[in-house]
């Protein structure tokens, strides 16, 4: 049987939120390549190997993979949530177009999964249900000037944000700056929410005003989700609903 490889998304946490179509590649693969944490969410069984490695080493992950195909395996890379996010697909691609021209051969698929900025939408009401963008805030890959541009550009044209990566033990200060740029652009009534390790038993949400938000808030499980100006809160029996009407003015 011929090799394979599928790269894909294996939701936020919850397993009812894993596709069909990638339960499906799971049961079939010979191997799983991922970051350590995300390889243990697969189960194992006979036939199975998993390939569990640390988060810095993207790029080895992916040649590895590529060639693990190459060889005949049937190999599934796992990312959480959606694989095009912020995640392994463009990793494998970036190993592809390095490698070897016969790695161009391999029959490969993206398999898509809930990402994370869409759970916690979801949990939180509809604060995504106008126009938004999402911006990575680790800069591992890109100068921070670059961020704080984007951060701005985006406030001036008032979208609503959803922010990955916000706040790690290796760049404690970067989330403060974020929150005064926005502090300055948006004001400190703008509401922000707060979902951490959404969908999983350790699910946190919060929402709060800008002036109210703090960096430690944020963590490397959490999704940080800012409101446009016309972002609301629907007040209810429990948690409010936080969203953001369709139409804008
Ligand atoms: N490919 C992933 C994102 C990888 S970046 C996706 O599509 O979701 C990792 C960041 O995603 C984390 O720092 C956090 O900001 C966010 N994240 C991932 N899973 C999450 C979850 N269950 N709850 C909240 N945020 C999550």
């Amino acid at each position: 049987m011929s090799g394979w490889i599928a790269i894909a998304g294996i939701g936020p946490g919850d397993a009812a939120l894993v596709t069909p179509e990638v339960s499906q590649a799971l049961a079939e693969a010979t191997d799983i390549v991922g970051y350590a944490p995300y390889v243990s969410r697969v189960p194992a069984r006979a036939g199975l190997t998993l390939h569990a490695s640390d988060n810095r080493v993207e790029l080895e992950r992916a040649a590895h993979a590529l060639q693990m195909a190459a060889s005949g395996r049937r190999v599934v890379v796992v990312s959480s949530g959606d694989p095009g996010v912020f995640a392994m697909a463009s990793a494998v691609f970036e190993a592809l177009e390095a490698g070897p021209a016969a790695h161009r051969e391999l029959d490969i698929r993206v398999l898509p999964g809930i990402t994370a900025m869409l759970a916690a939408s979801a949990r939180a009401g509809a604060p995504l249900g106008h126009d938004f963008c999402a911006i990575n805030l680790s800069d591992n890959l890109k100068p921070w000037a670059l961020i704080e541009r984007r951060l701005r550009l985006a406030a001036e044209a008032d979208f609503a944000m959803a922010f990955y990566n916000p706040r790690s033990k290796a760049r404690p200060h970067g989330f403060a700056r974020v929150l005064e740029v926005l502090r300055e652009t948006c004001g400190e009534d703008r509401l922000i929410l707060f979902a951490r390790a959404v969908s999983t038993p350790e699910e946190e949400m919060r929402v709060v005003t800008l002036g109210e938000a703090r960096p430690e808030m944020a963590d490397m499980r959490t999704m940080v989700i800012l409101g446009s100006s016309r972002t609301r809160l629907v007040e209810r029996p429990g948690r409010p609903i936080l969203y953001t009407p369709r139409s804008a003015a």
